[in-house]
């Protein structure tokens, strides 16, 4: 017989939207919902609408399939605690500070309810039914607005003693770089996240640079975006090209600090920005490969995410199917 199916509902809580999923064991989407989060009018509205999308689903769901629904995971931006379940600091969503969703959330569905950082989840996620599947040791990098990180050691999210493990984003790459969010200058993030490349884009435009990138934009620099450059680049724009291979460098430069600190079998690299392809991962490996330990170069896999648009609800599922 084969093993009975079971179910988790995964949420992705994002500054501007919910996305949510109820998700197979095996790692199938099978019912989805999205609806705007609507953080400006405060954290009591924010709660209600996670509690509407995830009741939304449960509405949906045919019955022999809400009966096996196991649990709910939801992934936020900021720093969670994970056993007690409070948010702390949320980027996009500060009216979440010191908030306990974990509670909310069991009170509201009586449901074992598991939170974590997003960029953890999505670890999580590509560890579970992704790129490091049947890994020990593995790290992954989003790259999106900024650059979130998630560790897997010995198959488990390693947080920290403090919640806080796996900021990928601020490792320092430069000693007197960019300030960044974070106090600290240099980081890695503010070299590499999705409106910096935008404005480095159009500051070199600006100042004279050539790119087949204005067309695309019909002029507009303001529509500018890396998936526009990722497709100048691929048409074969000197400028572009050369663009990626700097973020290339940036984000390699940072892989071989996580390389020697953890020694992962895989690092992903995932999110929106790395849909930029091998104008982006050529690079990375390159750099990667010229400033690591010898030993390390063919040993450690530099790999793009599978998750892909799924990465939110399936990681924060994973969440649920890694406790139950
Ligand atoms: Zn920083």
């Amino acid at each position: 017989m084969p093993p009975k199916k079971y179910y988790a509902i995964g949420v992705d809580l994002g500054g501007t939207k919910i996305s949510a999923g109820i998700v197979s064991s095996s790692g199938k989407v099978i019912l989805r919902e999205k609806i705007p989060t609507m953080v400006a009018l405060g954290g009591k509205t924010v709660l209600n609408r996670l509690a509407l999308a995830i009741s939304l689903l449960f509405k949906k769901a045919p019955p022999a399939v809400r009966k096996e629904i196991r649990g709910i995971g939801i992934g936020i931006p900021g720093m969670v605690e994970h056993e007690k379940g409070i948010v702390h600091e949320p980027p996009n969503i500060p009216a979440l500070n010191g908030v306990n969703v974990k509670k909310f959330i069991q009170r509201r569905f009586k449901k074992p309810a598991f939170i974590a950082n997003d960029a953890n989840a999505h670890a999580l996620g590509e560890h579970t039914f992704g790129a490091g599947k049947g890994t020990q040791n593995m790290v992954c990098i989003t790259l999106g607005t900024g650059l979130g990180g998630g560790i897997i050691l010995n198959g488990k999210l390693y947080t920290g003693s403090f919640e806080n493990a796996g900021e990928l984003g601020h490792i320092v790459i430069r000693k007197e770089g960019i300030p960044c969010n974070c106090g600290n200058t240099g980081c890695v993030e503010a070299y590499v996240g999705a409106n910096f490349i935008a404005e480095r884009a159009r500051k070199a435009i600006k100042a004279g640079t050539k790119s087949s990138v204005v067309k695309l934009v019909n002029g507009d620099l303001s529509k500018i975006t890396p998936h526009l450059l990722a497709k100048a680049a691929r048409q074969g724009d000197r400028y572009a090209r050369q663009l990626w291979a700097e973020v290339g460098e940036e984000i390699g430069t940072a892989i071989v600090s996580i390389a020697n600190i953890l020694g992962p079998e895989k690092v992903i690299v995932s999110g929106g920005v790395s849909r930029a392809g091998d104008i982006l991962f050529k690079p990375m490996i390159k750099e990667f490969k010229k400033r690591s330990f010898k030993y390390l170069r063919t040993r450690i896999k530099i790999v793009p995410g599978k998750l892909l648009d799924d990465a939110g609800i399936l990681g924060s599922s994973s969440l649920v199917f890694k406790q139950s």
